[in-house]
């Protein structure tokens, strides 16, 4: 299937993606627009996005991206990338009136509610997806950085166990448009600001390992992040540190967003199911990345997820 083939006649498009918008999600949502909006160069296409984080400014056109919409406006066709259409945050109301709803994604809990479903959970990133919905011919330089990005951010840069022979193939094709893929991985991954080195290092200072040293976690409080003066996209990265320690089979790292509300981030090296864990609290994600949100203390909720994980290993 080619994704514009879903699109005759429409002459207006949403594209969509989940709440905190991830690289995989800034990368693809912009990629397919570019991507539309010189292929469908009739059609009204827009970009709904909680605002992306800085470091994705480099994306051609990232400034379209709307944060609010019209209630009066309803589109022909609305495409959610990289999650289910519950997590569309602010836009599940536009998601749900649209004439034609499209999903295409890669997590594993996703089980396709949308007129037109296309979920592989094999696949990297929904951007390596997307690629394959889209016809090679037609794809620029911008558009390949944009997937390029996607795929990156969702592969650690092709370090963990969903890089495919497949990934780096789609990857191989799209730094040949020339852009500069070596600066994209140091400016969107790697690089980090000194306020967020401090914070990564204070949460790495203050993690506690329990359960046979297998599991490891770490919290942030919203005073740690007033006192760092970071905000929730400034902790990207600290629960796959959690994670990298040797013998750690689970890793957890959360941090509050409210009173007794708390964002987890699982991972782990496989022995564990992640995806499960979190959907027990209403999230989901993959078998080795996952997340949800719990209310509680973290001690109530470090208890509460312990429970779910000591009851994987019993089973191992
Ligand atoms: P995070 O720890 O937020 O980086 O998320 C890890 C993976 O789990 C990503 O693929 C997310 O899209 C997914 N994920 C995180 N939170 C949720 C949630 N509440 N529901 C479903 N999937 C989630
Ligand atoms: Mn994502
Ligand atoms: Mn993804």
């Amino acid at each position: 299937m080619k994704i514009i083939d879903e699109l005759q006649g429409a002459e207006t498009i949403a594209i969509g993606g989940h709440v905190r918008p991830d690289g995989d999600c800034v990368g693809s949502v912009m990629g397919l627009y570019l991507y539309l909006c010189k292929e469908l160069p009739e059609a009204k296409i827009d970009v709904y996005l909680e605002k992306p984080a800085e470091i994705f400014d480099c994306i051609s056109r990232i400034k379209d991206i709307k944060t609010e919409f019209n209630n009066k406006i309803t589109y022909d066709v609305f495409i959610a990338l990289d999650t289910v259409p519950e997590r569309l945050g602010d836009f599940v109301p536009l998601y749900e009136k649209a004439g034609k709803t499209i999903n295409v994604d890669h997590h594993v809990s996703n089980t396709g509610s949308s007129d037109v479903n296309v979920i592989e959970p094999q696949r990297s990133s929904t951007a390596e997806l997307l690629y394959e919905l889209m016809d090679a011919e037609k794809i620029d330089e911008q558009i390949a950085m944009a997937i390029y990005i996607g795929i990156i951010h969702d592969t650690g840069v092709f370090r963990y166990s969903n890089t495919s022979p497949r990934t780096m193939q789609i990857a191989s094709e799209l730094i040949k448009f020339g852009f500069d893929h070596s600066k994209v991985c140091e400016d969107t991954f790697f690089e980090k600001t000194y306020l967020q080195t401090q914070i990564m290092g204070r949460a790495v200072l203050e993690s506690m390992r329990f359960m046979q040293d297998r599991c490891i976690v770490s919290v942030v409080s919203r005073r740690m992040m007033e006192f760092y003066q970071v905000t929730s996209k400034d902790l990207d990265g600290i629960v796959n540190q959690l994670q990298s320690v040797k013998g750690i089979d689970c890793a957890i790292f959360m941090y509050e967003t409210g009173t007794l509300e708390y964002k987890v981030s699982l991972r782990s090296n496989g022995r564990v199911d992640v995806s499960a864990v979190a959907a027990k609290f209403g999230g989901g994600g993959h078998v080795r990345a996952a997340g949800c949100t719990m209310n509680g203390t973290y001690h109530d909720n470090i208890n509460n997820l312990s429970i779910e994980i000591a009851e994987q290993f019993r089973n191992e």
